[in-house]
């Protein structure tokens, strides 16, 4: 199987879904790029994208045209200036013409693009054979020529071309290669060493030890930016996308710091002075129950307002993991290193399911995103709390365990119900399950992490498409909203 590094699990981009906005994004980039190396960008006169299945029936909701379109004009999800994301879709849509990216590539040109030709959504088309997130780009060029190229987005913001096969980074031999969780217990048992160590070793194949906790640290930071301004919204405003959905993550964060200081609210200005702030907080179990449900609503209703979030493993489930290490961090005996711990017990847990299951909730509904960011949340703390590397994978799978089965049926194809809340959910049952795992033998334990894994992969074959990120099912259904609120 493939080798996936913790920084393919954990990647800096924007909402408001991995599947469909981050993977979309790097689809179209990298059909650019193929027409680039064909020396043939600058005789393009048009680029037709055709979304297909699960893309297709909630593409508009997950902004996967927004997406196609950033990459279009050679913006990057890394880079991007999310505040101007609106600004400048309107003026494409207004001109009715995109600029491809030129710099390395040449000189940048601008062509027609016509928003309602140009990107087509075929929701009553079968999806494509491979998976149900299809995406074709087809390149005009002056005399009649086309490009096309078909790539899949496979969750997390993962892509593969039509008939890729591992190559390169994807096929390098590890220190410590594991598919399965049986393999990384057998590695740390014959080597003495923990989870985070054995993947450290692995993430060595790819990068300095300096840069891989440059690296991460950098991963955790965004994380953390992400949480100070979803608690510090410019407005307590609805939720784009029609839906109407309020932001609370501000409204909580203002209650949890009253009663400090002579305004009323304890005095901050930026990030370190509110993480300051939240650490000094009563440590009541109410409070902190509070504190983590915020953290996790604040990242989750940045992703639905395109902000820039960090996959964990996809946008959709992004709170969870940074509600727990935020919790970590203020609320648990904390350090840097455990960080660094946490990320990479998570990330390998995270790669795990992906080996064994899938990340996609096209393929497996909201087991395969809350439920598996729980998971690696479960294991991350449980690791940075003391646990063995039994009590992790117990973590892990405890906590997905009780996510078996969960479908994914966003109402209007919008990454705002259930998924905020769900996220709140998720983080609050990883942290459970890490401390019943700190308090049990793993020996004793009666179900496997791969056991949970091959579990939740057969419910996932067993669900019905309409659960699996179509919002043909479930509250998309039960829930009226009048066309015109979307
Ligand atoms: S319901 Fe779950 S899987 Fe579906 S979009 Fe929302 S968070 Fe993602």
């Amino acid at each position: 199987m493939e080798a996936i590094s913790v920084f393919d699990i954990f990647k800096i981009g924007v909402g408001p879904s991995s599947s469909h906005t981050m993977g979309p994004w790097r689809a179209a980039q990298k059909f650019l790029n193929v027409v680039q190396q064909r020396g043939k960008l600058s005789s393009v006169v048009r680029i037709v994208t055709e979304l297909f299945g699960s893309l297709a029936k909630t593409g508009h909701g997950h902004g996967t045209d927004i997406a196609v379109m950033l990459a279009l004009s050679g913006d990057d999800p890394v880079t991007c200036d999310t505040a101007t994301i609106d600004h400048r879709i309107a003026a494409i849509k207004e001109a009715n013409r995109i600029r491809l990216p030129g710099g390395a590539w040449g000189k940048s040109q601008s062509i027609d693009f016509h928003y309602d030709q140009d990107i087509l959504f075929h929701i009553h088309a079968p999806p494509l054979p491979f998976h149900a997130n299809g995406i074709r780009f087809t390149a005009h060029l002056t005399g009649g020529e086309t490009i096309s190229e078909t790539y899949y987005s496979v969750g997390g913001g993962f892509v593969v071309q039509e008939g890729e096969h591992a190559t390169g980074e994807r096929a390098v031999k590890l220190p410590f290669h594991c598919n399965t969780g049986d393999d990384v217990l057998r590695h740390c048992r014959a080597s003495g060493k923990t989870i985070p160590q054995i993947v450290f070793e692995n993430e060595r194949v790819w990068r300095s030890e300096a840069d891989i906790r440059k690296g991460l640290l950098t991963i955790w930071r965004t994380m953390a930016e992400c949480i100070y301004r979803g608690c510090h919204p410019p407005t307590d405003a609805m939720l784009p996308g029609g839906l109407n959905v309020a932001r609370r993550g501000g409204v909580m964060n203002r209650k949890l710091t009253q009663g400090f200081g002579s305004s009323g609210i304890r005095e901050y200005d930026d990030l370190d002075g509110w993480l300051d702030v939240v650490r000094h907080s009563t440590r009541e179990f109410q409070q902190i129950l509070k504190w983590v449900s915020t953290f996790a609503l604040a990242v989750n209703e940045e992703n639905a307002a395109f902000g820039r979030v960090v996959t964990a493993p996809t946008n959709g489930a992004a709170g969870v993991i940074p509600a727990v290490m935020m919790y970590y961090w203020c609320f648990c005996r904390s350090s840097e290193q455990g960080i660094i711990d946490f990320m990479l017990t998570s990330g390998e847990i995270g790669s795990l399911f992906k080996k064994g299951a899938t990340i996609s909730a096209a393929m497996g509904g909201c087991q395969a995103e809350i439920g598996v960011s729980s998971a690696m949340a479960a294991g991350g703390l449980t690791q940075v709390l003391g646990g063995t590397p039994g009590q992790v994978a117990m973590a892990a799978e405890i906590a997905m365990e009780h996510h078996l089965g969960m479908t994914c049926d966003p109402i209007a194809g919008l990454v705002q119900i259930p998924c905020i809340e769900r996220n709140t959910m998720g983080a609050i049952k990883a942290i459970t399950a890490a401390n019943i795992a700190l308090e049990s033998d793993p020996d004793r334990a009666r179900v496997s992490l791969d056991d949970v894994i091959k579990t939740m992969w057969e419910t996932a074959q067993d669900m019905m498409g309409k659960y699996k990120e179509t919002a043909e099912g479930g509250l998309a259904v039960n829930v009226s909203v009048s066309v015109s609120e979307c």
